[in-house]
């Protein structure tokens, strides 16, 4: 047998770019490894250590064991327990054990959703700017992407008349993501009603990322839209984690809460996927959803007052537009007016060229739009420490002045 091709890797693999989030992430760290001075604004992280009441929890799980065994691939009972419940308490679902699956990470959760509920040449509407990872998580479950662009103007919304336009016989599901990774939009209660009844009425499932929900400021409220519009609790994905809330990215512990037969063919992937989460991980979860919020407000005042410093420095910044974010830790400003200008020694003519010319001149990590379906703008998670985040918008305000 002669092979006609020298890559050994499979087509859909071949098709997969890497997380541009991770690579900047990456880029950064292996930079500050080699004793250079990069501020890291590109993977969204948040700064602060694991709440110690879980930290000792874990350690408790370590000497147990009981967690040292596999466990059910769908998660420790005690934490689909603790999910079933705090999902009552944060977001007022009413959901049950069994339906929920624990999973490695939120990432995962959206992953295998997709692998459940798709089959190829299902389309799948996705409002943009959209986070890096759902486009190649659909088409690698064989689904087509139908990208539906929102701008500031819009306030990053889309709206209905938008989605009806898209929809086709073939529109399987709607992904919807609010507090919004990357723009930091936030839907009102009405508009999120007004979706979820669109989908409802059309028969359309909805994937429903909810992992910013404690991360919102002002006057912006979390509203989950199978709770606003029940009827569509029954064609309805909730994807959850604790990364973002608890400061525990590392940890990997994420979840969906889905129809039960949903959940059932999803654990039937798991189980031969990954099995279950590292326990001590789960077991670190339960302590985290079991316990106070109190210090997840002091975490969210912290970045409120991040967002507002970086909101009012990029504002000042000539050639950028920045929205006020009103959820998550990110602002995602336009840098049209940037493009063709010499930054660095170098001419800059898109979001990807500038993020390039900054890092190496500015030492500064930005995500560029492209990867979230928004050329001419780049993403910034301001979860870094204040002394980070004052030098960091420094630079960019010297490299673009
Ligand atoms: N969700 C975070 C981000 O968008 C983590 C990095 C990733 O997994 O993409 O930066």
């Amino acid at each position: 047998m002669t092979l006609t091709s020298t890559d050994p890797t499979s087509r859909r693999v071949r098709a997969v770019a890497e997380s541009p989030t991770l690579v900047i992430d990456a880029k950064a760290k292996a930079l500050c490894a080699e004793g250079e001075d990069v501020v890291g604004f590109g993977a969204g992280e948040p700064d602060f250590p694991t709440p110690p009441h879980v930290i000792r929890a874990a350690q408790a799980a370590c000497a147990d064991p009981r967690m040292h065994r596999y466990t059910p691939s769908a998660g420790l009972p005690e934490l689909r327990e603790a999910i079933a419940r705090k999902t009552s308490r944060d977001s007022g679902l009413a959901v049950s054990a069994d339906e929920v699956l624990v999973t490695n990470g939120g990432k995962h959760a959206l992953f295998t959703a997709f692998q459940t509920l798709l089959d190829p040449g299902d389309e799948v509407l996705l409002p943009a700017p959209y986070w890096v990872s759902y486009p190649d998580q659909i088409r690698l479950a064989g689904g087509t992407v139908v990208a539906l662009p929102t701008g500031a103007a819009s306030s990053f919304r889309v709206s209905v008349d938008q989605l009806e336009s898209a929809r086709t016989a073939r529109t399987k599901v709607l992904v919807f993501t609010s507090p919004s990774n990357p723009t930091g939009a936030v839907y009102p209660r009405e508009d999120v009603a007004a979706i979820g009844r669109w989908a409802a009425d059309a028969g359309i499932w909805v994937v429903t990322d909810e992992i910013y929900e404690h991360l919102v400021y002002g006057d912006a409220r979390h509203v989950s839209m199978p709770v606003v519009v029940p009827e569509l609790r029954d064609r309805c994905v909730v994807v959850n984690g604790v990364a973002k809330t608890y400061a525990m990215t590392g940890w990997r512990v994420g979840w969906s809460i889905a129809p039960l037969e949903v959940t059932k063919a999803a654990n039937r992937l798991q189980s031969h996927l990954s099995s279950n989460v590292a326990n001590v991980s789960q077991a670190a979860a339960v302590a985290a959803l079991n316990g106070p919020l109190d210090e997840v407000a002091v975490m969210r005042a912290t970045y409120d007052r991040r967002r507002r410093l970086t909101h009012e420095r990029l504002s000042a910044v000539p050639g950028l537009d920045c929205p006020l974010p009103e959820g998550a830790f990110y602002a995602f400003p336009s840098c049209e007016g940037v493009l063709g200008r010499r930054i660095g020694g170098v001419r800059v003519t898109s979001s990807h060229e500038l993020c390039a010319a900054l890092l190496d001149s500015a030492k500064v990590a930005l995500v560029p739009g492209e990867g979230f379906g928004a050329p001419g703008y780049f993403r910034l998670s301001y979860a870094l420490g204040d002394d980070d985040l004052r030098r960091g918008l420094d630079r960019i305000a010297d490299a673009l002045a």
